[in-house]
């Protein structure tokens, strides 16, 4: 699931739900507390793509929080590193690579039994 990041189109959240959240975090950065002034970004503490299924709008401030932009960043990789690790990569077993009871052996532990 990927982080909606397209700006949110609508009179309301930029006039009224936007400089709410700006000044309920006094203007700073809720996690590195970096004065923004009105230049900061508002972010969905449950991201955007979750929002939907568990019934909450986009406009709840107790789901918003007002970050600068590298924080804001910081969270949106970390957000789209998690959706990634939900499916593991293809060939995450790796007990057929070539060479592994060798490896095994040299490193002091004892390989599987051979199957005869
Ligand atoms: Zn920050």
């Amino acid at each position: 699931m990927r982080t909606d990041t397209r700006p949110i189109n609508s009179q309301h959240w930029r006039y009224t739900v936007r400089p709410f959240v700006a000044h309920r975090a006094s203007l700073r950065c809720e996690h590195c507390f970096q004065f923004l002034g009105l230049c900061g970004q508002v972010d969905h503490i449950v991201p955007r793509s979750e929002i939907g299924m568990l019934g909450i709008s986009v406009f709840d401030p107790s789901n918003l929080q007002y970050l600068c932009i590298s924080c804001h960043s910081a969270k949106s990789n970390r957000e789209r590193a998690a959706g990634r690790e939900k499916k593991p990569p293809k060939g995450h077993n790796r007990s057929h690579v070539p060479g592994r009871d060798k490896f095994l052996d040299a490193i002091g532990l004892t390989p599987a039994p051979e199957r005869n």
